[in-house]
């Protein structure tokens, strides 16, 4: 089992640091965060050390889409909660501050005053096209 002993998840995953587990199994520990934005969240968080969602081997990533819905109706079951936000921040540009794969599930209610920037813009004429044809050959290359 590869581990980073400067990692704060991996010395969660090693129980070196205390947390509320709610849920394990060989491949990932589900905890609650400790700095949550509302009451409930949770972080996924892979046993083994990945510093990137990328980086992780399929096996692994099955299981953490196998994870998510069930993290997701205990979420609402047990908060009360109206919907959640998974979130998964992939490097430094897009908010990764722990760098070790972690999947955020937020608990949303009618109010609560959580939310993001979203700043829909548009493509410029033939943008699109090229962007799906340059994701096709990138997906086939990768599977
Ligand atoms: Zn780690």
């Amino acid at each position: 089992m590869t581990r980073n002993s400067d990692c704060v998840f991996c010395k969660i995953v090693s129980v070196e640091i205390p947390a509320s587990v709610v849920y394990e199994d060989e491949s990932l520990i589900c905890f609650l965060d400790h700095n949550p934005l509302s009451p409930g969240h949770l972080l996924i968080v892979t046993r083994e050390h990945y510093v990137k969602l990328t980086e992780l081997p399929s096996d692994v990533s099955s299981k953490v889409g196998s994870v998510l819905p069930l993290a997701g109706r205990a979420l609402l079951e047990v908060t009360g909660a109206k919907g959640f936000n998974v979130l998964c921040n992939e490097g430094a540009v897009a908010g990764q501050l722990v760098q070790h794969v972690h999947f955020h599930l937020i608990p949303r209610f009618e109010g609560d005053k959580l939310g993001y920037r979203w700043v829909a813009g548009s493509y410029e004429e033939g943008k699109a096209a090229q962007l799906t044809d340059a994701f096709q050959q990138a997906f086939t290359a990768s599977s």
